[in-house]
């Protein structure tokens, strides 16, 4: 298993060939999920004492995994947060797979690190967090808000000593799911502060604060919201964590990608004093799964939080030099930020902002067509590239029913989403492939059905 022998060479082009029709396919099928008992009645035994051979693991991949799949980079990829890599960033994942790399700490990970750690420059230089911000990349928004907000913790036990008897974080009430389940694995309490139109204002945030009484160790805000991509009001939020000396965490995962975007840069304003940051490639940067970038404005409280001391670590503590490892919840770690950096020195940072700036001309098209048509209905001006979309007439069966139907035509990957206790169509675009005449075509059957 561990010799390039003969059949290694062979496995080899094949894989590289499925991987090369894969990266060509414009786009890939859109596949359709099926029960796990069709699958492996359509795949067979494939854990078996003998083994299925090169061909045959290889036959199961292509004919039963990948069919059963929605892959996320295809242009008709519109439901939750799609994802959109590069090919240059697909391929050097394939590379890095390959590399056995460890990208846990400086010991035995500089070089790998070091990469990861000039795209983490770029994207804190986009925030303006300054040149003692870093981090590191872990596997999604979840993680990121959760080592985020554990690291805000320690920040205030270590100013406040005892602290209250609970500990409480303040977030809106359209904040990701995320951010509630990391409370609840921490173990404290959520003051949630209602979001207007989408956004937490500094006045909401102000009075949740005050319900918190004391007890809150950070606000987590929003800078586009999943549901709505909509932005929290970060300057005034910032302005009011500084005054009670709370820490500010920006969940930035979707939005993030629009900081390099000059059309909307204006609308994060305030990031800047975020002591916190998560932004996921792998949505709207352009990065394959799994891909979170975490920035600390002052990366030093985080080891103090998630540094793990034992007696075979002495020498990888010892080495001078970044250990991811310290910086959140996790030690082995792939070294996933390196397709982000491959693809950033590949393409420039220019190709990037054309990248980002095209997606939004997209969504901005997109509103526009909605407006043309008389069944339908903008719920809400796209702030970045989310569009909520009302159908008249329609309630939510009949709006479920479209979704399955463009789904099942192998058009689209659709779904609806609640907004203000309606169901509405939610469509997220990150895929500068994808058409306008796509988007024209979807409206135009969502009109007349
Ligand atoms: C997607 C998303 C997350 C969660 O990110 P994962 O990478 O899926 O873990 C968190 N916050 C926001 C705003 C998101 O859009």
């Amino acid at each position: 298993m561990h010799r390039f022998t003969e059949e290694t060479a062979r496995l080899a082009e094949a894989v590289f060939q499925a991987a090369l029709d894969r990266l060509r396919a414009e786009p890939p099928p859109l596949g359709r999920p099926a029960p796990a008992d069709e699958l492996s009645a359509r795949a067979g035994p494939t854990i078996t004492p003998g083994g299925l051979g090169p061909e045959g693991a290889l036959r199961v991949f292509r004919e039963v995994v990948a069919p059963a799949t929605i892959p996320a980079d295809h242009p008709g990829f519109l439901a939750f947060v799609p994802s959109a890599p590069t090919k240059a960033a697909a391929l050097a994942d394939l590379l890095l797979g390959v590399s056995s790399m460890v990208g846990a700490g400086w010991i035995d990970g500089a070089g790998a690190i070091w990469a990861e750690n000039e795209a983490l420059r770029w994207l804190a230089d986009l925030a303006g967090l300054g040149p003692g911000a870093g981090g590191c990349f872990v596997s999604g928004g979840t993680a990121g808000n959760l080592s985020g907000l554990a690291a805000a913790r320690q920040a205030a036990r270590e100013r406040r000593g005892e602290g209250p008897g609970r500990w409480s974080l303040v977030t809106s009430t359209e904040a990701h799911s995320s951010i509630r389940a990391a409370a609840r694995v921490m173990d404290v309490d959520v003051v949630a502060a209602p979001a207007e139109d989408g956004r937490l204002t500094a006045a909401r945030a102000r009075e949740a604060l005050d319900r918190a009484g004391g007890a809150a160790f950070a606000v987590a805000a929003t800078a586009g919201t999943t549901n709505a991509g909509a932005i929290d009001d970060l300057a005034g939020i910032a302005g009011l964590c500084e005054e009670r000396g709370v820490w500010l965490h920006v969940d930035a995962a979707y939005g993030g990608a629009a900081l390099c975007a000059p059309s909307v840069r204006g609308r994060f304003a305030g990031i800047e004093r975020a002591d916190s940051l998560v932004v996921d490639p792998h949505k709207w940067l352009f990065a394959p799964y799994d891909c979170c970038a975490l920035l600390y404005r002052d990366p030093s409280v985080a080891p103090r939080a998630f540094a793990q001391e034992a007696a075979y670590l002495e020498d990888a503590n010892a080495v001078p030099g970044w250990n991811p490892m310290h910086l959140a919840l996790h030690m082995s770690r792939r070294a996933r930020g390196l397709p982000l950096w491959f693809s950033l020195a590949v393409h420039g940072t220019a190709a990037y902002r054309e990248a980002v700036e095209t997606v939004l001309r997209l969504a901005r098209e997109a509103a526009e067509e909605v407006r043309r048509r008389p069944a339908l209905e903008l719920v809400r001006e796209p702030e970045l590239s989310v569009l909520l979309v009302r159908r008249r007439g329609w309630g939510p069966r009949a709006l479920q029913a479209w979704c399955d139907r463009m789904l099942a035509e192998g058009r689209a990957f659709v779904l609806p989403t609640t907004w203000q206790g309606e169901r509405v169509l939610r469509l997220c675009f990150v895929n500068p492939r994808t058409p306008l005449g796509l988007v024209r075509e979807l409206l135009d059957d969502l009109a007349a059905a």
